[in-house]
Formats: structure tokens, C-alpha cells, sequence
């Protein structure tokens, strides 16, 4: 019911608005000033120039149909696909220093990537938005039901964003604020992901719909952290469940009830609250497990 008003609102809310661009032509966005930035210097200048007036746009996936919709409208749009300083991924001792613009389907085909990272790039959509889709874009546009930033926190990465005063590093943890919103300030652009590298295998699974579709509930375990993400506003690290494994709690019905009582969770037209927090917990249970049977079998 929720989704057919608000199908009807953006139809309605699409119908009033004019048009037609200033060259005369009809498209669906905005007007907006396009702007596609050779480097990464010139990059930040032009984010530094216009702030929160500008969107920077990676694989589209995410951004364009909201700007079809209307739901964002930059007055400047910035193309980051000739920017090749972001699209490299560097290994550098045990961390993977992953460019903001690097694919989903490129990090699929990256040897060094953890195991738990490859057991879940293939659960984001489907083959052509992970054709598309980047890390950076994933990781701005913070879906609490999304791959990245819950492997971010799973791993203890952390973001490198960038503007013209300079760089800094942001843990995974201060960088996931809630619904689409993130630490970043309006003129900092995400230049990298580190992806500290893993010495054993984890656990991760989730339950989708139907195949392609973002996780009702998912979740991840990797050298005792346990994270679960799609329940709440954010990606969440499990701490009471994190300590029962520490004091060499095993998986199995105390520890799945442990993980039930910590989750934060919300119900919205395709799952309860009550089912994102019990199946949460049954994943848990799982993945704990998962992770154990490679620490045992290495
Ligand atoms: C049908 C469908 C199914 C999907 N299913 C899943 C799924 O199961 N799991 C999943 O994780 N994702 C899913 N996605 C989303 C997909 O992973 C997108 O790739 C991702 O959300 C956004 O990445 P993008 O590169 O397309 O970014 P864009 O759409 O270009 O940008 C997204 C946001 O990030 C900002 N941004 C982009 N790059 C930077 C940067 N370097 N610095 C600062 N801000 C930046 C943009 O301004 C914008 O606000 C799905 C998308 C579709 C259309």
C-alpha cells in the first residue's frame, strides 16, 4: 500500500514540473551544469568550487534514477569517469588500497580480495549494476542494506576522503551515519577504500527476496567480528554476541538467542522488524559457524 502512494506522489509530483532544458530538448533530471573532470586535482577543485550545490557521480546506478525521479537535485553534476587515479587497486603489505571508482565487478575479479568479500559481491544486484556500480558510490550512498559498508565495518576499513584542505582517514565505524548519510563533507570526495587484509576465511550470508535484490537481513563474521547489516538504520557490529565467541562461546542456540537480543531492527512493507531480528540472529548462528570451519580446516 505504502509503495503504491508513493508511486502516485512521484507521479503527481513529476507532472508538475517543467521539462523542457534551457537547449529545449525534454529529459527527466533537473537542469543541472555537467561538469567531467580529467584528474583527480581538478576533481577536487571543481567539488571544492560548489560544495553541497554539486553530486559527483559514479556508476549511476544509484544517482541517476534519483535524479529522474527528482529526489536529488544538484544544480552541478561531476562526472568522475576519467579520473583514473580512482579506479586503481593497490596492495600495499596486507592492505588493499581500493580506488573509490574500482567496480564491484572488477573487486569479483581482484585475486586478493578477502574471502568474505568474494562470497558477497555477487549478492549485490545483478551482473549489469555490478558492471556499473563502484566501491565509492556503494560506500557514499550508504543503503543500510548494502554489501560495502558492511563489509567495510566487518574488516575494519577505513575511507579516504579528500578536498582541497587536505585528506583524512575515517574508520568504517564513524563513517556509516545512518540512511544515506555518511561523514563526508560536501566538499570532500571518497578516494580510496583500505581493506586491511585477513589472514583466515569468515562467514557471510544473507536472505534476498529474489536473486539480485538488496538483503532483507545479512550477515558477516571474520576473526570474531560479527556484523549484521539490512536490519537497521546502519551496518551494526554485534558486541555482546562478539564477547560470548572471546570467552569461547560456540555457535548454536545460546549464541543465535545472544545476537537476537542486540540487534537493532526495523520493519518496513518488506520485512518486520521482529523477522530482520530473528533471521539476523539465524544468520549469525550461521556465519560464527562458517568462519570456524575455515579456521579449522586451514
Ligand atoms: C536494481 C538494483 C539493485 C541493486 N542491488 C544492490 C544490492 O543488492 N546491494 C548493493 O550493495 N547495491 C545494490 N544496488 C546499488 C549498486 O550497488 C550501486 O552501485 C551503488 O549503490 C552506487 O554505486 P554507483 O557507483 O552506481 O554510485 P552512483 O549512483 O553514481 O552514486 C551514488 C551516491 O554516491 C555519491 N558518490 C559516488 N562516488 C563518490 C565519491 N567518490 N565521493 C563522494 N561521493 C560519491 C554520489 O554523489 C551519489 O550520492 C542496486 C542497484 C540497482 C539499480
Amino acid at each position: 500500500m505504502a509503495t503504491w502512494g508513493l508511486h502516485a506522489y512521484r507521479a503527481r509530483d513529476l507532472t508538475q514540473h517543467d521539462w523542457r532544458t534551457e537547449a529545449g530538448g525534454t529529459v527527466k533530471p533537473a537542469p543541472f551544469e555537467y561538469h567531467r573532470p580529467g584528474s583527480l586535482a581538478e576533481a577536487l577543485e571543481v567539488i571544492g568550487r560548489y560544495g553541497d550545490e554539486l553530486k559527483p557521480l559514479a556508476g549511476g546506478q544509484s544517482l541517476i534514477p534519483m535524479l529522474a525521479m527528482r529526489l536529488a537535485r544538484p544544480s552541478h553534476l561531476m562526472d568522475l569517469q576519467r579520473v583514473a587515479e580512482l579506479r586503481r587497486v593497490v596492495r600495499e603489505g596486507n592492505v588493499l588500497r581500493v580506488g573509490a571508482m574500482v567496480r564491484h565487478r572488477d573487486m569479483e575479479r581482484t585475486a586478493e580480495v578477502p574471502s568474505v568479500v568474494a562470497t558477497a559481491i555477487p549478492h549485490i544486484g545483478h551482473f549489469q549494476i555490478r558492471n556499473r556500480g563502484t566501491v565509492g558510490g556503494s560506500l557514499a550512498h550508504m543503503d543500510p542494506a548494502a554489501e560495502w559498508p558492511a563489509l567495510s565495518l566487518l574488516l575494519g576499513c577505513s575511507v579516504v576522503a579528500v578536498s582541497t584542505r587536505g585528506s583524512r582517514r575515517i574508520p568504517a565505524d564513524d563513517f556509516a551515519i545512518g540512511p544515506l548519510m555518511t561523514a563526508l563533507e560536501p566538499d570532500e570526495l571518497m578516494t580510496e577504500l583500505l581493506v586491511p587484509l585477513p589472514e583466515g576465511g569468515g562467514g557471510f550470508a544473507e536472505v534476498e527476496r529474489r536473486s539480485g535484490d538488496f538483503a532483507l537481513v545479512g550477515a558477516g563474521c571474520q576473526d570474531g567480528t560479527v556484523v549484521v547489516f539490512g536490519a537497521g538504520p546502519r551496518p551494526q557490529r554485534l558486541a555482546m554476541t562478539e564477547q560470548f565467541i572471546k570467552a569461547g562461546g560456540a555457535p548454536g542456540p545460546e549464541l543465535e538467542n545472544i545476537a537476537a537480543l542486540e540487534i537493532v531492527a526495523r520493519g518496513d512493507i518488506h520485512a518486520s522488524a521482529e523477522y530482520r531480528r530473528r533471521t539476523g540472529a539465524t544468520l549469525v548462528n550461521r556465519v560464527v559457524r562458517q568462519s570456524r570451519t575455515h579456521v579449522e580446516g586451514t
